[in-house]
């Protein structure tokens, strides 16, 4: 069977392994169910491997396996049939890669777990290409994930560049992050009860990031845009989201309503006074209002923690 290999590039391992020194190897059975795959007698084997260790080691259908990876660690294995294995890579770990028949170098790299959306360069035998190229044996493939500021034109870019202001869309899970990136003005559309397939379209549809901590979302074809978020601190999440999009410059506190990602517009007061609390219409003057929902906003109780937290998130 022939081979290539694939090498993933240090910034991968950020998103890639949760827990960077647990890298974990999964594969998925044909049916809803995934086992534990066992090496000898009942245990799960968890080693480490550190330094320029090599290891070998056999994986048959229905196996799961944990193990870590860092340093310079190679790492061989067979795969047979279709099933896909899906595992976090860290460090600069090197994967030889069976091609049996016409592969693309997009399936091979997701179907080592990492969606295409992380990706922007692939880099073939030092040759810039896209995601459809079609793997061939000895290739020497190298993979780089998002770039935030070098400059890339020289090579074949993985999709076009998003026009700023950049939109969101924000996996159900993630609420607090949705609030946080509509407190500091950016657009960023968010249910509850998104079902997976309102996401990808809707991210399609309006050319919007995709936001969200599942990987096999964000391998879906109609994703073009999006970014695996590691972490489920939602004051982390946005820190990452600022800084992959370097979007420090572009905060504009208070010109979307939290409820829905509306934009806000100053209103007179007597527009809205019969929607007004008593203490409210006696205490406040300044008013705004949601062009989507009709939501009104005022500085009143809920605005000094806002501004607190608005003002502890620039300061970062
Ligand atoms: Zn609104």
């Amino acid at each position: 069977m022939s081979t290539a290999f694939i090498r993933f590039f240090a910034r991968l391992k950020d998103f890639l392994a949760p827990d960077k020194r647990l890298a974990r190897v999964t594969y998925p059975t044909s049916g809803p169910t995934r086992v534990t795959y066992l090496f000898s007698g009942k245990a799960r084997v968890r080693y480490p491997i550190s330094g320029k260790a090599r290891v070998r080691y056999p994986i048959s259908s229905k196996a799961r396996v944990r193990y870590p990876i860092s340093g310079k660690a190679r790492v061989r294995y067979p795969i047979s049939g279709p099933d896909t294995v899906a595992y976090p890579i860290s460090g600069k770990a090197r994967v030889q890669y069976p091609i049996s028949g016409p592969v693309s170098i997009k399936h091979a790299i997701e179907a080592l777990g990492v969606p295409h959306t992380e990706v922007d360069l692939i880099l073939v035998n030092g040759q810039s290409v896209g995601f459809s190229y079609l793997l061939q044996s000895l290739d020497q493939v190298s993979v780089y994930p998002s770039f935030s500021t070098l400059e890339l034109s020289p090579v074949q870019q993985l999709r076009d560049s998003l026009v700023p202001p950049l939109k969101f869309i924000v996996d159900s899970h993630l609420g607090q992050l949705a609030t946080y990136l509509r407190l500091l003005g950016f657009d960023a559309a968010y249910r509850n009860d998104y079902e997976d397939d309102e996401l990808a379209i809707q991210a399609y549809e309006q050319n919007r990031i995709l936001l969200t901590r599942d990987r096999r979302l964000l391998m879906r074809k109609l994703i073009i845009y999006g970014f695996c978020l590691q972490t489920r601190d939602p004051r982390q999440q946005l820190r990452d989201v600022l800084h992959r999009y370097q979007l420090h410059n572009q905060i504009q506190p208070w010109r979307r309503c939290l409820r829905c990602s509306g934009r806000l517009r100053p209103v007179a007061k007597e527009e809205i006074l019969h929607r007004l609390e008593p203490k409210t219409r006696k205490f406040y003057n300044e008013f705004h209002i949601c062009e989507g929902c009709q939501q009104i906003y005022w500085k009143g109780s809920h605005f000094k923690p806002l501004r607190h937290l608005i003002e502890e998130i620039m300061a970062e």
